[in-house]
């Protein structure tokens, strides 16, 4: 096992009915910034829940933050944090909505010239201007964790930011929010959750049998409560197991003293960047072909993966090895997720070199476990996909 740090400060509020909790958490001496969506949450309740519970706070609003975060619309946020001297972020939404609130936590108190040098530079953020979230939906983990994607789509780039600074104070999980969401959003979830695990458990082994066990339990609990999910979203004990897996797959605890991979991520990141394929799908894409492409380092994980989660005991290792991808590619087809790039997009020609590109613009030259992962490695992997 390796050395590790493990800082995670967010205050984890879950159940049903607990969203009237935000009352005691949001400071009430700081104007506060309410942010959300596209309008979800006014048709399912989750917006009325929240304005009551804030009904002695001193708030402002902003909405219209988009899936896939965009760069413009947040700026436009950020002129509000400054005009107003909001002092709290409360984050109502999805990963996009959280992650937008992470950049603004961050921009708020960026002393650069312009924002945008937080993602394109790779600024890390020690210190941001607090915030917590009322979750509507169970994906990310970014409702425990202090990542964010953001989205600028007039030059088709996605990137990553983080930093200890963009910890949630506290996120109120109530697993009812479950019931509004829409099969596809669902799917994305599980989907995205799922992959969250394997993109830090499926390395070369790394002597951390509790950290795979940990995985390994998420992963089965996913699987077994999948189909319960996407069948009737009103199941509470399906819906409860979903958003707690949802947050453990991705709140720091599953990647301390391991390897980890990301680079499934760091590449499908690029196919909703030039094609606008919901996050979840980009991954469902990608990760069956990257497996295949790092069979070799990987097939001893792959094989034990085979093993404990699906339970697959016959057979040579390259063999168990090679029916855990294709177990993992049922699983998203299960959840009616299309796993090959031609699904979405007829305009493939040269995008395999325009990612390649897009991947050393960015400086992303060397990903995965082995950092052997270089743009025309995985420009080989979206072939492989399409
Ligand atoms: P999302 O983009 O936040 O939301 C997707 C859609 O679901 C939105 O249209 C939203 O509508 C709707 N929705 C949300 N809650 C709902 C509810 N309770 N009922 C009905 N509709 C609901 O989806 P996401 O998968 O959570 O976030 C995706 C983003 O997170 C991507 O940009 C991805 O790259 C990023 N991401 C971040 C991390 C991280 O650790 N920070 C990890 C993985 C991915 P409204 O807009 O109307 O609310
Ligand atoms: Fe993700």
């Amino acid at each position: 096992m390796r050395n590790f740090e493990l800082y995670v400060p967010t205050k984890m509020i879950f159940g049903e009915g607990e969203i009237k909790k935000l009352a005691a958490e949001v400071p009430s001496d700081k104007k506060i910034l309410l942010l959300y969506g596209g309008g979800s949450i006014k048709k399912n309740g989750i917006y009325d829940q929240v304005v009551a519970a804030l009904k002695d706070h001193d708030f402002i609003e902003f909405s219209g933050i988009e899936a896939n975060p965009e760069y413009t619309t947040l700026l436009k946020a950020l002129e509000i944090i400054n005009k107003e001297d909001v002092g709290y972020m409360l984050a109502v939404g999805g990963g996009s909505v959280i992650d937008g609130t992470k950049f603004l936590a961050s921009a708020a108190l960026y002393e650069g010239d312009t924002p945008w040098d937080i993602l394109s530079k790779r600024i890390r953020t020690f210190k941001g201007l607090p915030f917590g979230t009322v979750l509507t939906l169970p994906a990310t983990g970014s409702e425990m964790n202090s990542g964010a994607v953001v989205s600028r789509s007039e030059t088709n780039e996605k990137l990553v930011m983080g930093g200890p600074g963009l910890f949630p104070e506290f996120s109120i999980c109530d697993p009812t929010v479950v019931r509004s969401i829409p099969k596809r959003q669902l799917a994305n979830g599980l989907a995205d959750a799922f992959t969250h695990v394997l993109e830090q458990y499926m390395t070369y082994p790394a002597d951390a049998p509790l950290q795979d066990r940990f995985s390994e339990s998420i992963l089965q609990t996913l699987l077994e409560i999948a189909p319960a999910v996407m069948k009737d979203p009103n199941d509470y004990k399906a819906a409860s197991n979903f958003m707690w897996c949802c947050t453990m797959a991705l709140n720091g605890y599953i990647q301390k003293g391991v390897p980890t991979d990301w680079s499934v991520h760091m590449i499908a990141h690029e196919l909703t960047a030039f094609y606008g394929i919901d996050h979840a799908r980009t991954l469902a894409i990608i990760l069956p072909s990257a497996y295949t492409k790092k069979f070799e380092q990987k097939k001893a994980k792959l094989a034990q993966y085979a093993e404990r989660v699906f339970n697959l005991q016959s057979g040579t290792m390259e063999e168990k090895a090679k029916k855990a991808i294709e177990k993992t590619e049922e699983f998203y087809q299960s959840l009616g997720i299309q796993t090959r790039l031609r699904a979405y997009t007829d305009a493939y020609d040269g995008f395999s070199q325009t990612v390649a590109k897009s991947l050393t613009e960015h400086g992303l030259t060397a990903l995965g476990e082995h950092q052997d992962i270089t743009p025309e490695v995985a420009a080989e992997i979206v072939e492989m996909a399409y």
